[in-house]
């Protein structure tokens, strides 16, 4: 058993290189790739992308699978070995379905419709994409009907990014928070809005960047093992345990865009770096799902980097470092600004209470998609519409409507929009988790400190990569499902206090 466990390891260790071999290539084309590079690297993507999918679904993986089961039914479910093979297996199942030829055809069309997409935004050309969006849709409908017996054709997409969950199940969850949400976004948005001048004023790069690498250290962000480069659309990716970086952008004229991308993708990349060790090369070693990847994000970002005690520590620094912007600003006016909700255009500038309209409202054009009832054609201006009626507001153009989020044009549609929610409601879950175990964090958090919930989260959280799912990590750290409650009272605290509600 012990040598058929080394060649399952051998095997999907080749795999793991060769997909992040293609993450690598990935990166580049997003930071410093030029232009004209472009059409190859999408063939080179979809080679390597190819080369991975027919090695995992080689015969062979599947035969070392099924003998291997009875090892993995003698040993306890959360053995490092039993987990390695339930996961393999899982993947290998999801990944069997697929033919390596649609990977190859799929990944090239979206290294194309990615390069477009980055042409057509600053351009407000929609007419640019829409052919290759079409196409994106008809691939993320085929990549469903792989998956044949689901109940809504979104179901498989959501199971590849958030497993175990269904369209119905998120749904459901979304639209009980919606019901929470609605009347206090009425309650604020009736109010004035915050005084958010002071952030846009001229903030020269640079000191942007240094400050915020500055504060991901103290978060615990390890440069040895990572590194911060500019992009379009800030994420994080990782080529293994070691190198495992994120992506900003800067806008001279708004200082939170760079520093709150900053704060989110250490998040995520936090998670990563947390992983045991161990897990190095193996289905285990990444984060569990887009939801709980998402939760360490926000938790960074904004339960810890938009928080009051936080900013009691850091503002000095910051004022320091741009003293002719905000020598004069008060830290209630500074504190204020950044936690300013308004209905705005923008998803990824949007405020904490605000956001998830945002997110509710792609997730339900996706579904609409898939299902046939809102065909590319009209997907303008059914966006112009759900803005319009969600959040009062309408883009003045393309630019900042449809075309504002690179998803649908680098991945598919379906699957990638809920585990922004998701990971917003086990934010405020974990988070409460965290401080029933040690309530002394905020204290820290207002000392500059982060050392107990970053300890706590990789304990309870970060090592163990895919090893649990979503549903059996939230029971496992919070005794329960996944629920609405605590991340609905941290906003009805914050922003009460804030905004003066009832
Ligand atoms: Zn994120």
């Amino acid at each position: 058993m012990e040598k058929k466990l080394q060649e399952l390891k051998t095997r999907l260790l080749e795999i793991n290189d060769l997909n992040n071999a293609a993450a690598l290539l990935s990166w580049d084309q997003s930071t410093y790739m030029p232009p004209g590079g472009a059409e190859a690297r999408g063939r080179q993507m979809a080679t390597l992308g190819k080369l991975a999918q027919e090695k995992m679904v080689d015969p062979a993986v599947g035969k070392l699978l099924d003998e291997l089961r009875p090892y993995e039914e003698g040993l306890p479910y959360d053995s490092d070995d039993a987990s390695l093979i339930r996961v393999a297996r899982r993947t290998f199942e999801q990944a069997v379905n697929i033919p390596p030829s649609f990977v190859a055809e799929f990944t090239n069309h979206n290294a194309l419709s990615y390069q477009a997409w980055t042409e057509a935004r600053p351009a407000n050309d929609f007419n640019r994409v829409r052919p290759m969006l079409e196409k994106t849709l008809d691939y993320s409908r085929q990549m469903a009907e792989y998956f044949p017996g689901y109940g809504h054709i979104a179901d498989p997409l959501i199971n590849f990014t958030d497993y175990g969950m269904k369209a119905s199940d998120v749904s459901a969850i979304f639209a009980q928070l919606r019901k929470e949400l609605v009347p206090i976004v009425k309650a604020i948005t009736s109010q004035e809005p915050a005084d958010d001048s002071c952030l846009r004023q001229f903030y020269p790069q640079d000191k942007q960047l240094e400050f915020g690498l500055k504060v991901i250290k103290k978060y615990g962000y390890d440069f040895n093992r990572g590194r911060q480069d500019l992009t379009h659309h800030p994420f994080m990716t990782k080529f293994s345990l070691g190198d495992i970086r994120i992506t900003t952008r800067v806008h001279e004229t708004d200082l939170g865009d760079a520093l709150f991308s900053t704060l989110h993708e250490s998040g995520h990349a936090m998670y990563e770096m947390g992983i045991n060790m161990a897990y190095e090369g193996t289905p285990l070693a990444n984060g569990t799902s887009s939801g709980v990847h998402e939760s360490q994000s926000r938790l960074w970002e904004n339960i810890v980097g938009r928080s009051r005690g936080f900013w009691d520590h850091f503002y000095p620094d910051l004022q320091a470092t741009f003293p002719d912007q905000l020598g004069k600003v008060s830290l209630d006016t500074f504190y204020r600004a950044i936690n300013g909700v308004r209905k705005s255009l923008i998803r990824t500038d949007a405020d904490e209470v605000t956001y998830n309209l945002h997110v509710m409202l792609r997730f339900d054009l996706e579904m609409q998609m898939l299902d046939g009832s809102l065909s590319i054609r009209d997907l303008p201006e059914a966006w112009q519409e759900r803005y319009e009626n969600d959040l009062g507001i309408a883009a003045p153009d393309n630019r900042d409507g449809v075309l504002q989020d690179v998803h649908w044009y680098a991945f598919t549609i379906g699957g990638v929009f809920q585990g922004y929610t998701l990971g917003n409601i086990l934010s405020g879950l974990y988070y409460q988790a965290a401080l029933k175990a040690h309530p002394e964090i905020p204290a820290e958090i207002n000392h500059g400190k982060f050392d107990t919930l970053h300890n706590w989260l990789r304990t309870n959280l970060y090592q163990h990569g895919s090893k649990f799912t979503a549903a059996e990590l939230t029971e496992r750290v919070t005794g329960g499902p996944l629920r609405i409650e605590p991340y609905i009272q941290y906003l009805k605290t914050k922003y009460g206090e804030l905004y003066k509600l009832d």
